[in-house]
């Protein structure tokens, strides 16, 4: 929501303007919508850390094996949340049409990061492919995301 101001969109420089810094140098403005498209979908993953996973059983106050035995695959490159038949995340649940993460305190670094993963930032085509499927990074009003914040997530050794 605004307070009745003029909404800043986020300057990006034109192709060939001299400027320097990425396209996304002026920040994104990105309001996450609860659509909870990101957490569904065909078949995908939520790939964990160590750090993760136990920061997860934490919350939800079971030991770390019953937590990897209930909720987690192991596969070749690693270990990711199990998904229900439908393909939603473990994790996800919905309410009054409105998205949710069962786990959203704790939730995995990969999820933390997005939209602000290198596949999206490659070009503002990228980002638009991207915001196909993700209403979030189309909102017209919400904050502007810093560049420091985008670089942060971006960055992430945890980031996909
Ligand atoms: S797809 Fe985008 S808008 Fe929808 S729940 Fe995920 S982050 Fe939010
Ligand atoms: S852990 Fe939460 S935010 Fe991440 S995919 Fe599952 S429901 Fe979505």
């Amino acid at each position: 929501m605004t307070d009745g101001k003029p909404i800043a969109l986020p300057q990006i420089p034109p192709a060939g303007s001299g400027s320097t810094g990425p396209w996304y140098a002026g920040g994104l403005r990105f309001a996450c919508t609860q659509c909870g498209n990101c957490c569904t979908g065909g078949p995908g993953f939520v790939w964990l850390t160590y750090a993760d996973m136990l920061r997860i059983a934490k919350f939800l106050d079971m030991p770390l094996d019953k937590f990897t035995g209930q909720y987690v695959r192991r596969l070749p490159e690693g270990f990711s949340l199990t998904e229900r038949r439908n393909y939603d995340c473990i994790f996800l649940r919905r309410e009054n049409g409105k998205a949710m993460c069962g786990i959203y305190p704790v939730r995995p670094m990969q999820c933390r990061t997005w939209p602000f993963w290198n596949q999206n930032l490659k070009s503002p085509h990228s980002w638009d492919l991207a915001a196909d499927r993700c209403p979030g990074m189309k909102a017209a009003e919400g904050p502007v995301h810093a560049l420091e914040h985008i670089e942060a997530c971006r960055n992430h050794p945890e980031s996909p």
